[in-house]
């Protein structure tokens, strides 16, 4: 039998924040992984910004949570002696006057300002981008390559055999006689947390949440005549790889929705990526993955309301390789504490829509916390 504290379902970006805070702090963590090439997480663009939406206003919590992701994301560069992290300033380009008058708006906001410093200055002409009514700077932002800090971590995992490469059964998980849970006859854990991104919403656990999958497709593409030093912004975005690569996205499907890559968003992407730019380009390759969402578009974080021993860490959305790091460690607080979560991230909020006990018969609360 192998024992641990943290039997952690998933290793998205939201496991593989979370494993890696729990194991900082010294814990013993076993993740299992089912390998899903088109995992959202390692289909993302990686895009951290700071200013989102129609009404530009600051993204949730951005002033907390990007010095957060920065520093994990350092970290792991340091440790792997790997680049994960570019910072990069994100041109938004604007779509007519009235979004022109909206920024204006807002300049007196001072958190606002330190992301946007010249909101009234007149964007410079940038060679190759159509911008005919203008635009702003975000500073502060940037994209992280998670599909090369996933690949790292899980080489880590395997060698040090903290993670394995496997599908985990929930009807496997019973509790311990001893306290705890027993997964699969063969792995003892005081905490199971479920990671497991859009997966979770068949989760016999976790079901009840008003967690829906969201389907997102990425174009790659080839584009010689454009910067490497910004990305673009105006209806999707245009991330600079380097070598004359960029990653334009994404698009948002609600269910029922096509498995897989659709020439519906391949031809949508690209008028967008049009309506930026008037340089030639070419898509080379088309992914496609779903996102976690919720209905507020918060995370989902705590505990089962029956079941002490086993909790969520879900619910990223569009924005997971900003959110996570933060609240990962938000979650090892709570998991090794008891220290509140946030009440917006809280799964408490949605308690009312827990009635039919989930839990797979001969499963009793169990709380491993003591
Ligand atoms: C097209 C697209 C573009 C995006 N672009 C961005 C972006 O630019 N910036 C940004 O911040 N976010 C972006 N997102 C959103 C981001 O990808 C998500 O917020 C984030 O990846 C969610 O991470 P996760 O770990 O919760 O889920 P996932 O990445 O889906 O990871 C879940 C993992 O759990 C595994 N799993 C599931 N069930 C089981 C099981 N029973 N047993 C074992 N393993 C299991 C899966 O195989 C997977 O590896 C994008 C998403 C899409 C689809």
């Amino acid at each position: 039998m192998t024992h641990v504290e943290y039997l952690i379902v998933g290793h998205g970006i939201a496991g593989a924040t979370l494993a890696a805070e729990l194991r900082g702090r010294g814990r013993a963590v076993l993740v299992l992984d089912a390998p899903q090439p088109d995992s959202a997480s390692r289909v993302a663009a990686g895009l951290m910004n700071p200013v989102a939406g129609k009404r530009f206003a600051l993204a949730w919590r951005a002033a907390e949570l990007l010095p957060a992701a920065n520093a994990f994301y350092r970290g792991l560069e340091q440790r792997f002696g790997q680049r994960f992290l570019v910072e990069l300033p994100i041109i938004k380009l604007f779509s007519s006057i009235a979004e022109q008058n909206t920024v204006l708006a807002r300049s007196a906001d001072r958190p606002w300002l330190d992301f946007v410093p010249e909101p009234d200055a007149l964007l410079p002409p940038v060679p190759g981008v159509r911008q005919p009514f203008g635009g702003i700077c975000i500073q502060g932002g940037g994209y992280v390559l998670v599909e090369r800090v996933l690949d790292a971590l899980a080489a880590e995992g395997q060698q040090n055999g903290w993670l394995q490469h496997e599908t985990f059964d929930w009807q496997q998980l019973v509790p311990a006689p001893e306290g705890g849970l027993i997964y699969a006859g063969r792995v003892h854990a005081r905490h199971v947390v479920c990671c497991e991104g859009a997966a979770a919403a068949h989760n016999p656990y976790f079901h009840w949440l008003p967690l829906t999958p969201n389907q997102g497709e990425v174009l790659d593409v080839e584009c010689n005549e454009l910067g490497t030093d910004y990305v673009l912004n105006k209806g999707a975005y245009a991330v600079p790889l380097g070598g004359g690569q960029l990653r334009v996205g994404a698009t948002y499907r609600w269910p029922p929705f096509a498995t897989g890559i659709t020439p519906e968003a391949r031809q949508e992407l690209s008028q967008r990526l049009q309506d930026m730019t008037d340089r030639p380009f070419r898509v080379t390759g088309q992914r496609a993955g779903v996102r976690p969402a919720v209905r507020d578009r918060k995370p989902l974080l705590g505990t089962h309301p029956a079941a002490p021993g086993v909790h969520i860490f879900n619910g990223f959305g569009s924005k997971g390789v900003m959110l996570a790091p933060r609240l990962a460690q938000l979650m090892a607080d709570w998991l090794e504490h008891g220290q509140p979560v946030w009440p917006e991230v809280h799964i408490q909020r949605y308690q009312a829509l827990y009635r039919v006990p989930p839990a797979p018969a001969g499963v009793v609360p169990v709380d491993s916390r003591s």
